[in-house]
């Protein structure tokens, strides 16, 4: 599951290698705009919302916005016109083509054409984007307090909260905040921290090819918890444990060091 930062890398990557380019072939491999063909136009830019992509692309007097997401597994790639392509052909969902350039995106979750004024129906929902220059600390709070008795792992997930934080960031998150990831917002102590913390935590690894939360960028050394499970706590020496937890069918391996992160406060339905 990619988080915030890895898809403004890849808006990035778009943007740098599309921007400013007439489109000389498109391929859309998903039933519903199997059709549909943007050839001639001119692709404006790419951004990055939480973790949507929007690409932009004017043709005439149409205003179209590709709009894709990431999911579990999906990547975008920039090639050469020529190059071998680094995945089955297969899993390709769209194919951008310009002079220069051939982007695809493989095993994308999300692949939808739009009119670009209705861009708000596929990321208005989302709330304060940890990257995105609407970025407001304040907005965030009151959504997080909204729901004092909500796990804080699945409030900080919660991408209409604050869009940005994937299972990576929720599980270091929590370590560097010393709570359970079990425990209710309401009792998480210093929540302003946390989501300080969170926003610094992906403006620094935005630039960087490797995240790392610990600010070791060694191999092994760049998470406090995530991924590490039966491993030593870095902090006491603890095994750190893994269990999946979250709604049914939507469950997710949940990181935490048992003696570093205490399960706080007890629920108020109780
Ligand atoms: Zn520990």
């Amino acid at each position: 599951m990619p988080e915030g930062d890895t898809v403004y890398r890849t808006a990035r990557l778009l943007d740098r290698s599309l921007s400013g380019q007439v489109l000389t072939a498109t391929d859309f491999r998903v039933p519903q705009h199997a059709t549909a063909d943007l050839a001639g136009g001119t692709v404006v830019e790419t951004v990055s919302r939480g973790k949507h992509l929007l690409t932009r692309v004017d043709r005439g007097t149409e205003r179209w916005t590709l709009h894709t997401h990431l999911k579990m597994e999906g990547s975008w790639k920039v090639l050469t016109p020529h190059q071998r392509w680094p995945r089955p052909a297969q899993t390709a969902r769209v194919v951008l083509e310009t002079g220069t350039a051939v982007a695809i995106g493989f095993s994308l979750g999300i692949v939808e054409l739009l009119d670009r004024a209705a861009e708000d129906d596929v990321v208005g929902h989302l709330g304060p984007d940890l990257l995105g220059p609407d970025w407001d600390e304040e907005v965030a709070l009151r959504h997080l307090a909204a729901e004092p008795d909500r796990p804080v792992r699945a409030s900080l997930l919660d991408q209409t909260n604050l869009a940005g934080i994937g299972n990576m960031y929720a599980a270091e998150l929590c370590f560097t905040s010393g709570v359970h990831p079990e425990t209710p917002v309401g009792a998480v102590p210093d929540l302003r921290r946390l989501v300080r913390r969170a926003h610094q935590m992906l403006l620094l690894n935005k630039e960087r090819p490797h995240q790392s939360t610990t600010g070791d960028l060694r191999e092994r050394e760049r998470m406090w918890v995530y991924r590490r499970d039966k491993s030593p706590c870095r902090r006491c020496g603890t095994p750190v444990v893994v269990e999946m937890q979250g709604p049914a069918g939507r469950e997710r391996a949940s990181y935490w060091c048992p003696s570093c992160q205490p399960l706080l406060g007890a629920r108020a339905s109780s």
